[in-house]
Parts: C-alpha cells; sequence; structure tokens
C-alpha cells in the first residue's frame, strides 16, 4: 500500500454487515480482488486498485483525511463523524457517487416495553445510551429535548435493563434485537444506507478516469438489483 503510487485506493469494512456486499458490488463491477482472509490490503488483478479492508468507523475519516480515494460505508457512520470533525474543526469533506442498494437500517430511540411514552418530550431528564452521540444530540436540539447521552461502542441494547439508561438510541433493521431486550421503538431519527464516497481533492487524471469508467458499471448494478 504505498501511498505515492497511483492506484485507486478503496476503503470497504472488512468483516461485518456491509462486507459481503461491498465485495459482490466491486465483483459486479469486474473488479478481480485477490482477498486473503486475513490481509489489511488486497490488490485488485485487473485493474489499478488496492482494497483496503477496515473497520467500518474508520472508513469516512480514511476518506476525509485524504488516505483511500474511494470509500464503501453507512450514512449513519458517516453522517455521525461528519459532525464530530464540523465541532474539532477537523477536515470533513467528501463526496457522495452513489447511494447503494444496500446496508439499509434506521437509526431509532427505543424505551423499555413498560414505560410510558408520549412523545420526544417524555425524554426530557432521561439518560439515553448510544454509539452515535452526534446524531442523538442534533435530534435532541431539533425537538428541545434536554437528555444526557452516555456513549457505548457495543452493548448498547442492554443499558436500560443493566440500569445504565432510561432509553437507547441505536441501528433497528426488523427490531427483533430491541424485542428481545424488552425494548419498543418510539422515534427513528435517522434513516440509513451504504453509500460510495469519494476524497474531494481528488485530481490524479489516472484515477479519475477509473472512476468514470466505474460509476457507470455500479449504476448498472443497482438498477439491475432494484
Ligand atoms: P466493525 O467491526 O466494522 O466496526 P460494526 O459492528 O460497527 O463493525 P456492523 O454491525 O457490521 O458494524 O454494521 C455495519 C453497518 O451496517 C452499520 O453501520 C449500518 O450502516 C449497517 N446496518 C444495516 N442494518 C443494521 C442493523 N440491523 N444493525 C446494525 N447495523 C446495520
Ligand atoms: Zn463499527
Amino acid at each position: 500500500f504505498n501511498q505515492n503510487s497511483n492506484r485507486l485506493r478503496i476503503a470497504m469494512q472488512k468483516s461485518g454487515r456491509l462486507s459481503q456486499e461491498s465485495q459482490a458490488l466491486l465483483g459486479s463491477c469486474g473488479l478481480k480482488i485477490n482477498l486473503r482472509e486475513q490481509r489489511l490490503i488486497a490488490h485488485v488483478e485487473n485493474m489499478a486498485i488496492d482494497i483496503l479492508r477496515v473497520r467500518d468507523d474508520d472508513i469516512p475519516g480514511l476518506v476525509m483525511d485524504g488516505v483511500c480515494d474511494l470509500g464503501i460505508v453507512g450514512e449513519n457512520v458517516l453522517e455521525e463523524e461528519s459532525l464530530q470533525r464540523q465541532l474539532d474543526n477537523e477536515p470533513c469533506d467528501y463526496a457522495v457517487l452513489s447511494r447503494l442498494n444496500f446496508g439499509g437500517c434506521r437509526l431509532s430511540i427505543a424505551v423499555q416495553q413498560e414505560s410510558a411514552y408520549d412523545g420526544p418530550a417524555s425524554l426530557n431528564g432521561k439518560t439515553i445510551a448510544t454509539t452515535y452521540p452526534r446524531l442523538l444530540n442534533r435530534y435532541l436540539k431539533q425537538q428541545g429535548v434536554q437528555a444526557r447521552i452516555v456513549t457505548l461502542k457495543g452493548s448498547v441494547e442492554v443499558a436500560p435493563r443493566a440500569g445504565l439508561a432510561d432509553a437507547i438510541c441505536d441501528l433497528v433493521s426488523t427490531g427483533a434485537t430491541l424485542e428481545a431486550n424488552g425494548l419498543k421503538e418510539v422515534e427513528v431519527i435517522y434513516r440509513s444506507k451504504a453509500v460510495l464516497i469519494q476524497r474531494k481533492d481528488l485530481a490524479d487524471a489516472a484515477q479519475l478516469t477509473l472512476i468514470n469508467t466505474l460509476m457507470p458499471r455500479i449504476n448498472a448494478v443497482m438498477q439491475a438489483n432494484e
């Protein structure tokens, strides 16, 4: 992985909910990827592309810092990182090349099934556990709600039962996890899908040409899957 080479660098999730479909998308675009299980970097054999496989949380920053040229990541993670970087006065530029048709989920507030809920004002004075403090904070501000936010990187759904929080704000797709933890979904605060992003200051002619070749293929795969 050479910073100075002009191979196009694409960041994708190493293992998780987005990794299979990210890999399949690139495969459908004709990239022959030689994925060895544990490797961080995979070289594409038939195009001037390197794939970097990382935690999804690192993908927005890698693109915003210009370390990778493209990235495939959930809008939830992208927007959270973007809000945090704005607050910290750090680089947060990127361009969305395509909204993809996988990774769909919603970021929702959930409370314990037996608790009375009568709109966002019910959250006043409450403690809410989440992995997405900036997105949650934005929502609470919009609603004029004053609540305490506890940031947890994992196990958010057990926080109410553990007595750590009154409510949670977490990703939901079917709602089965919430139900299994005695929680009910009461507000959807953000709807997310995976997106393909590009760093803002990309100027290398060969890389731009390669992206121009890839984009119609990506859009064709998206349409075929509709
Ligand atoms: P990593 O080890 O890469 O940090 P992770 O555990 O943070 O992985 P995953 O659970 O693999 O992340 O989810 C990755 C992304 O998949 C989420 O950020 C979100 O955009 C999307 N996603 C789709 N459905 C769901 C869901 N039901 N729960 C969580 N994430 C979902
Ligand atoms: Zn993650």
